[in-house]
């Protein structure tokens, strides 16, 4: 016999795995959470929070560089990492109570413990306790990629070291041209640090618009990061504190820290999958689900990055509510995947929702771009040469937009923005006819006129 008997087991208290236990509880559910490390997931405890206040911590740099602009003389600044370190933390463990609490509050009880199938209703914990569920959800988010085991690799950290080194690296290297590596690179540059980012394609943020790679690369560039494409690093030697990374350039870089920020994979290894039956999507690897997020075994369900779909945080959130909804509450749902609104918090910023060009004109025939690349009213008196760049791209044919890019300051607060514009398939007449808050930046997206290009394809004969 079991030793505990459930409606639903959730994998995971992360994410996606609260949200749905704290949903499925209120309808009435019993459910168990077993969390092996700590409440809140990768979001709360190693991911988007604790990256968010150390982009803060980085911004006040951009405010001390822009005040003398302004008529401020500011006596020259200090940074202490191991305060920052420590006030994260405690904001942290925080919110890791709060996310207990809250489980707990909704009627959901948490095992501290890893959990694994042993058959398709039984599960066993790190406990040793066994419960039996009558429904199972695997919400066990994803980890870091190492990449090639190659010479030197355990003197390399990923995310989940870097929010908690002990000493602040005055040089550090960062492999990746994605959100973590870019996201790092500017925290670090901002906090003082001397940054390369090696990348192995031609360049960042592969799948983001290219007139947003371009601007984003130059950008960051210009705050002094070095950015090194067409490489990866194959060797890494350490020599006391201090390590050398080797390229297959053939140059070399050295450094106090070597970061890679390489991709995640889904965390299924070791769960005895197999012994429930639950199949892997063969192409990401993830746990292959259908639109409701139902597995190849009916009583088992999966949300979040375990599956592969899209990595964020609120898409793994309305996936468990939609999962439990679905099940528990006897409202059929579908999470919709289409047009998610995201944000890169590079310095400056990254906001995006929709179609790239280059999508836009792989789908239709008729495409108008509009585009602005300017420099902010605060940039004038504040000397910077930071330069902001709005982009919407619009179907010419139906004048809806399809897609809006924007590179500058709160990016990501702006994006949420229009995201719920283009969802509700805005025209570009409808961006028109709202009008302009002055001064702003964000008014050059009602006030662009005039297309900067127009494509038409011809259909095939
Ligand atoms: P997770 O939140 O990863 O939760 C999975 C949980 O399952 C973990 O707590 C893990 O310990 C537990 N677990 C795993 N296996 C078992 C087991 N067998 N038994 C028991 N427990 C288990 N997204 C954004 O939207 N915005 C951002 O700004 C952002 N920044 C990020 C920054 C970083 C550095 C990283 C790494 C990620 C970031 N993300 C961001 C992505 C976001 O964190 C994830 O998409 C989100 O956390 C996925 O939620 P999840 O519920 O799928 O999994
Ligand atoms: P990404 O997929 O964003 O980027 C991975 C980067 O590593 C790419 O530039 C990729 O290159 C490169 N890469 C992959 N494999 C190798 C390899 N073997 N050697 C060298 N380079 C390699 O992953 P991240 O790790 O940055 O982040 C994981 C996910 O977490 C994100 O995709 C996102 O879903 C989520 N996230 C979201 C954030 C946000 O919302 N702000 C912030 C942080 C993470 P290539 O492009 O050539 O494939």
């Amino acid at each position: 016999m079991a030793d505990l008997d459930v409606d639903l087991c959730v994998i995971g208290g992360g994410s996606g795995g609260v949200r749905a236990a704290r949903i499925a509880a209120g309808y009435g559910a019993s459910v168990l959470i077993a969390e092996e490390y700590r409440m809140g997931g990768t979001c709360v405890i190693r991911g988007c929070v604790p990256k968010k206040l150390m982009v803060y911590a980085s911004h006040v740099r951009h405010e001390l560089d822009d005040a003398a602009g302004f008529g401020w003389t500011i006596p020259p600044a200090t940074f202490d990492w191991s305060t920052l370190i420590a006030n994260k933390d405690r904001e942290i463990a925080r919110l890791e109570a709060a996310y207990t609490f809250n489980a707990e509050k909704a009627g959901a009880r948490i095992a501290k413990a890893r959990a694994v199938f042993e058959d398709p209703h039984t599960l066993r914990l790190s406990t040793g306790e066994t419960v039996k569920a009558k429904y199972v959800l695997i919400a066990t988010g994803g980890a870091p990629n190492h990449g090639e085991p190659i010479p030197g690799i355990e003197h390399v950290i990923s995310s989940n070291e870097v929010f908690h080194l002990p000493k602040f690296p005055k040089r550090i290297l960062i492999q990746g041209g994605g959100y973590i590596a870019l996201e790092f690179a500017c925290i670090f540059a901002g906090l003082g640090a001397d940054v390369t980012v090696v990348y192995r394609g031609d360049n960042i943020l592969r799948g983001f618009d290219n007139d947003v790679r371009a601007h984003v690369r130059r950008e960051m560039e210009k705050a002094g990061i070095t950015i090194l494409t067409g490489c990866i690093v194959t060797k890494v030697e350490k020599h006391g504190d201090a390590y050398t990374s080797h390229l297959s350039s053939g140059s070399s870089i050295a450094s106090d820290q070597v970061m890679f920020a390489i991709g995640r994979h889904p965390n299924v290894k070791g769960l005895g999958l197999e012994k429930a039956g639950v199949a892997l999507n063969p192409v990401n690897g993830g746990i292959a689900v259908n639109e409701f997020s139902q597995t190849s075994v009916p009583h088992i369900f999966a949300v979040g990055d375990v599956t592969q779909r899209i990595n964020l945080t609120p898409v793994a959130i309305r996936e468990g509510h939609a999962f439990a909804d679905s099940i528990f509450g006897n409202k059929p749902i579908k999470v919709d995947h289409s047009n998610i609104p995201t944000a890169v918090f590079t310095q400056p910023e990254v906001g995006t929702v929709g179609l790239t060009e280059t999508e836009a004109l792989a789908q239709y025939t008729h495409i108008d771009i509009y585009k602005a690349d300017f420099r902010s009213l605060k940039a004038t008196l504040s000397g910077s040469e930071s330069r902001v760049l709005m982009k919407l791209i619009v179907d010419a044919s139906t004048d809806r937009v399809l897609g809006c890019h924007i590179v500058g300051p709160d990016a990501g607060e702006l994006i949420q923005v229009i995201g719920i514009a283009v969802k509700m398939k805005a025209t570009k007449a409808d961006f028109d006819a709202t009008m302009a808050v002055h001064p702003t930046a964000a008014e050059e997206l009602v006030t662009m006129r005039t297309p900067s290009a127009r494509h038409v394809r011809q259909a095939a004969e």
